[in-house]
């Protein structure tokens, strides 16, 4: 099944949407991209795009921070998102890519004065971590504080520090790193948030410990909270309780809920998947994919019936 952008304005064929050399997001990062979940439910013949709007609210933060300005509205973007995922018509699952961009054909640093675009496409995207249980390490490289790259905001140039942090953890034979903050607590996965089980209750980093605000983050406070009564802890997390946690996993629209049964060669509790991570993975399954009736609201029917 080909796979189709909207690119200026237009639904066209995925490989027939370029751009030019000189572009300035290239050059120097400067965009804000997002990555959002089209699920497909093979009993109802449906593709449920997951969180839409807050997805393509947190663009607009992002795009506020570099001072981008989107062409579209959000709801302009929420129909045309709709529209390109029923043209692709993937039945499987599928992920989408927008990209909110300077787009001026212009050389010199800054974010004045300059043009911007937005694009996305979707292309059929199964697992991200491919593991059933992810073996993780502390990476040697430390999440950007927020006085040299904002971290709570998608933008592009941001990413140099997540793919050096996976490569790292990669060519050395892990899954994915697990970064620390600039001042050394745990803050989060290459792409994905992290949550300890400790005493029955989730422990999951602070705001203000360089982390992203993930979508899948609030997500998973909400059900553990409303359908199985345990609360989270958002607090400063020292390394030394990743390797003392009852359980460990890690959450992102691409890795959904990944258990992580081990970190810097120290299995997390017995190494299997923990009953409260077993419990979270199962609640959150059925929800994006459209089969929880209490969370249909989060969930946008991209078929017309
Ligand atoms: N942290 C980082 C660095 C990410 O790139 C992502 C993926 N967007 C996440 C966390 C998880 O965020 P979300 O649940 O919104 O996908």
């Amino acid at each position: 099944m080909p796979s189709y952008a909207f690119f200026q304005n237009k639904i066209i064929p995925l490989e027939d949407a370029k751009i030019g050399i000189m572009t300035h997001a290239l050059h120097y990062g400067t965009a804000i991209f997002e990555g959002i979940r089209g699920n497909w439910n093979a009993e109802k013949k449906q593709t449920y795009i997951f969180r839409m709007r807050e997805h393509y609210k947190r663009l607009e933060n992002g795009c506020k921070v570099l001072k981008i300005k989107l062409p579209y509205t959000i709801d302009e973007i929420c129909e045309k998102t709709i529209e390109l995922v029923a043209k692709c018509g993937f039945q499987e699952d599928a992920y989408i890519r927008p990209l909110a961009y300077t787009s001026t054909q212009v050389l010199g640093v800054r974010l004045h004065d300059l043009e911007h675009d937005f694009f996305m496409f979707v292309i059929p995207w199964g697992r991200y971590l491919d593991v059933d249980k992810a073996r993780c390490c502390v990476s040697s490289w430390h999440r950007p504080e927020d006085n040299v790259i904002p971290p709570q905001v998608k933008a592009c140039g941001v990413y140099i520090n997540n793919a050096l942090a996976k490569t790292e953890a990669v060519n050395n034979g892990y899954d994915e790193a697990i970064m620390l903050s600039p001042d050394g607590h745990v803050s989060e996965g290459t792409g994905e948030n992290l949550f300890l089980v400790i005493g029955g209750k989730l422990v999951t980093p602070a705001t203000t410990d360089s982390i992203l605000m993930g979508i899948t983050r609030n997500t998973v406070i909400e059900l553990a909270e409303k359908e199985l009564g345990i609360p989270t802890i958002q607090r400063s997390i020292d390394r030394g309780e990743l390797y003392t946690a009852d359980e460990c996993f890690l959450t992102g629209t691409a890795a959904h809920v990944t258990p992580v049964y081990e970190i810097d060669q120290r299995t997390v509790a017995d190494g299997e998947i923990g009953p409260i991570t077993a419990k979270i993975q199962d609640i959150y399954a059925k929800v994006i994919r459209g089969n929880h009736p209490k969370y249909m609201h989060w969930c946008t029917p991209v078929y017309k019936k």
